[in-house]
């Protein structure tokens, strides 16, 4: 049994999901990074560094046995988890006359399901444990909507639906349950995005600039912390002031 609190962030090798697993390991927690695919020895190495635990745990999030066994991994290997953060995602964007069946399949698979499949198998350790956070990643495109994801914007909108009913559901088992919610954050999901489109949408943000990956880590870990002990069921936009 890890001694100290132990901390699973989903889609933890790049962008947002890996400044989190970062952030937390500096304020103390051992960390299970779930991969799909390669893990990365440098960021083993990087969370190391600040004197705590770093596991991998492979899982595609969209795939319900692969993540059963992840937990039963990260429990065999740590024998708790104190915090799980539901960060994977992805986008398929497109309007919706062009817009394919498998496409919007996809996106709500991995977001939605996801992050049911992830929560489906770690809650009944943290109902054991009676202590817990859950920390949902949903987007403001789930609070606001936006045109050429509504792939994206129904299962970021489903992410926050399924956070309120959970926080109900297990407040009386002490586990709390957040999700945030990112505006316009620089990582390789918004690279993608031209200059000129970038440029559209930074004027249209009061902080007129697009967030940081650290940024978004530091409300997380605000929420994994005690400080955050009569919070939940809340969705924290964290967007510049883009949705207000
Ligand atoms: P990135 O594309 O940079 O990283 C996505 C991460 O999710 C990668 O580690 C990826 O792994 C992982 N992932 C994707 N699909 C799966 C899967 N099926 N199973 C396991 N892991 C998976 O995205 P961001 O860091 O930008 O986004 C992180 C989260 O934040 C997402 O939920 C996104 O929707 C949300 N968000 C992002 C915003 C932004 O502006 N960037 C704004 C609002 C919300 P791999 O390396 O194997 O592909």
């Amino acid at each position: 049994m890890s001694e100290r609190k132990v901390a699973l962030v989903t889609g933890a090798t790049r962008g947002i999901g890996k400044e989190i697993a970062l952030e937390l390991a500096k304020n103390g927690f051992d960390i299970a990074v779930n991969y799909r695919g390669t893990q990365d020895e440098n960021l083993k190495k990087e969370i190391e560094s600040n004197n705590v635990r770093c596991e991998f745990v492979e899982a595609d999030v969209s795939n319900f046995e692969q993540c059963e066994n992840m937990i039963k991994e990260a429990i065999e290997k740590y024998g708790r988890i104190d915090v799980l953060v539901n960060n994977a995602g992805i986008t398929k964007d497109g309007l919706i006359m062009r817009m394919k069946k498998e496409d919007f399949e996809a996106v709500i698979d991995v977001n939605l399901v996801g992050t049911f499949n992830v929560t489906r198998n770690v809650i009944p350790y943290m109902i054991k444990q009676k202590s817990g956070r859950i920390i949902n990643v949903s987007s403001v495109v789930g609070v606001a909507g936006n045109a050429g994801q509504t792939n994206y914007s129904a299962s970021k909108a489903g992410v926050i639906g399924f956070t309120k009913s959970l926080a109900k559901e297990v407040a009386s088992r002490n586990i709390l349950v957040n999700a945030i919610a990112p505006g316009f954050i620089d990582t390789d999901m918004t690279k993608v995005l031209s200059d000129t489109v970038k440029e559209g949408i930074n004027a249209q943000i009061p902080l007129k600039r697009m967030g940081t990956p650290k940024e978004v880590a530091k409300v997380v870990k605000f929420l994994a912390s005690e400080d955050s002990s009569y919070v939940t069921g809340q969705v924290i936009n964290i967007d510049g002031g883009m949705v207000m």
